[in-house]
């Protein structure tokens, strides 16, 4: 039998901000299919519609490319397997739930959501479906579908017995198929969930090695099974190890402490080849142990069994010595000169500053004083010009972390919807909105007075600004565990649940 060429994917979800979870995924996908000749894919799994954007695809293809990755086929260049967004490929995972419908492995189910809901106040979260619907004549079902009734359709999952697989870094992992729901593989929509989708396109992509974050670990069973109800020959599992916070206790990074955007480390001044080095350091080493390394050297050198599990941390410190590295070694001045061009000194973003900086220059030289917060990561804190007037430093710190959690959960960053935003939450903390207005000011650009707020919060982006303002709240003293309890209420109360 001839050796299948080896073949890679990442399988992005546009739903947000590119992720730098993302890019450390697609670099060691990358890097392992380009040592052994194969196939790299960029796919985008946009089966989720409401939360989906075409921006955030355009972001995340424009982010891996900065970095410099660069894939064999995808949606921007094409190629032998597409259309490699899965919301152009519905026909197929339609026509393949037909398949599983017609042989017995899958079946509708026309439970309703309250009914779903009473089950599962009734049965703890964890458990979820009782399979009432499992048990349906085939007959009733198609009288059913044919009369109109909603559906989703579900896979069938064993009742009993176990699951075992491997995972190439964990080794056998057994799951008693008891504690696995009879998963929901098309919604009532007609669109597929995301275990049907990606098994489907992995096995159509003829890809090889499925190489992600361990969150998937628990959704491998479905997956199996899917491929046995198929009758295909599985990939290779391999999930790595989560990014985690520099905490103490180590946990998943996330953007509530660290910045994760890709787009943040491109405007705070990282090179793409030092963050990809960074990236590649989380998990594994070089085996001459050298810190410093090109993509090249981890293509020539990556073995997926050398990766680690203990939990990489995303050490922001050691980051910026790398970067400095990058900076210092592999520079001269004109070198320098040219990045600090295409960083800086673009046109795009001059187009975007000058509008604001314009009316308030006197000299051309005011331009370095006026701008400099757009180019810096962090900024001087004054303590004393933070505090909100007529409120002491405790309150101001508690409310900027109030406004930190809206600012999390915002999509759409442009000046109008933060001009919406800061207003009615100025409103509901029953402040003057230029009173809640002022600490921001100074957070953002460690003065009182700056260019127009919501303009200059967009062009500095979601995690600049979450970062700055979480700084300011450190400043301020922080906000203490027994209070973040009350607050996390408080939001609730006043703006709704957070994700
Ligand atoms: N769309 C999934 C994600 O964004 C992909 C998971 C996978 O690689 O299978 O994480």
């Amino acid at each position: 039998m001839s050796e299948k060429q080896i073949c890679t994917r990442v399988a992005p979800s546009p739903t947000g901000d590119p992720h730098v979870g993302t890019a450390y995924q697609a670099l060691f996908n990358y890097a392992f299919a380009k040592g052994r000749g194969g196939r790299f894919i960029l796919r985008i799994e946009d089966t989720d519609q409401a939360r989906s954007t075409a921006e955030s695809e355009q972001a995340i293809l424009e982010s891996l490319h900065w970095l410099g990755l660069q894939w064999d086929e995808g949606p921007d260049v094409g190629g032998p397997h597409g259309p490699y967004r899965q919301s152009e490929r519905t026909e197929i995972y339609r026509e393949h739930v037909h398949r599983l419908l017609a042989a017995g492995n899958a079946y509708r189910c026309f439970c309703t959501r309250e009914r779903l809901d009473t089950l599962r106040g009734r049965q703890g979260a964890d458990t979820g479906y009782d399979r009432l619907c499992r048990n349906l004549a085939a007959d009733e079902s198609q009288r059913r579908a044919e009369a109109g009734e909603p559906f989703v359709v579900r896979m069938k999952i064993p009742l009993a017995g176990e699951c075992v697989f491997t995972d190439l870094l964990r080794g056998e992992i057994r799951k008693d198929w008891a504690s696995v729901d009879d998963q929901v593989l098309l919604k009532s929509d007609g669109f597929p969930t995301y275990h049907l989708a990606n098994v489907i396109d992995d096995h159509l992509m003829g890809v090889t090695h499925v190489i992600r974050g361990e969150e998937w670990l628990n959704s491998v069973p479905k997956h199996v099974q899917l491929y046995d109800h198929f009758g295909w020959q599985k990939p290779v599992f391999c999930h790595l190890p989560l990014l985690r916070n520099n905490d103490p206790n180590k946990t998943k990074l996330s953007k509530r402490k660290n910045p994760t955007s890709i787009r943040y480390y491109r405007r705070a001044g990282y090179l793409p080849e030092a963050l990809l080095n960074f990236l590649g350091m989380m998990g594994w080493l070089m085996p001459n142990g050298e810190e410093k390394f090109t993509v090249a050297d981890m293509v020539a050198n990556l073995k997926l069994e050398d990766i680690s599990l203990g939990g990489p941390v995303f050490d922001q410190d050691k980051l910026r010595w790398l970067n400095a590295r990058y900076i210092r070694e592999n520079y001269n001045a004109a070198g320098l000169c040219g990045l600090l061009e295409a960083w800086a000194l673009n046109r795009e973003m001059y187009q975007r500053i000058i509008p604001l900086v314009q009316p308030r220059l006197e000299r051309l030289a005011d331009w370095g004083h006026l701008t400099a917060p757009f180019f810096a990561d962090e900024v001087p804190l004054p303590a004393e010009d933070l505090p909100i007037k007529g409120l002491d430093g405790v309150r101001t710190a508690e409310i900027l972390q109030l406004v930190v959690w809206r600012l999390e959960q915002q999509r759409d960053f442009t000046a109008p919807a933060l001009d919406a935003l800061l207003r009615e939450t100025a409103e509901k903390l029953a402040l003057k909105l230029r009173q809640l207005l002022a600490p921001l000011f100074v957070a953002l650009s460690g003065r009182t007075a700056w260019t127009p707020l919501f303009d200059s919060m967009a062009i500095l982006g979601s995690d600049l600004v979450r970062m700055r303002l979480r700084r300011a709240i450190e400043v301020l003293g922080g906000v203490s565990a027994k209070r973040q309890k009350e607050l996390d209420k408080e939001y609730t109360r006043l703006f709704g649940r957070r994700d």
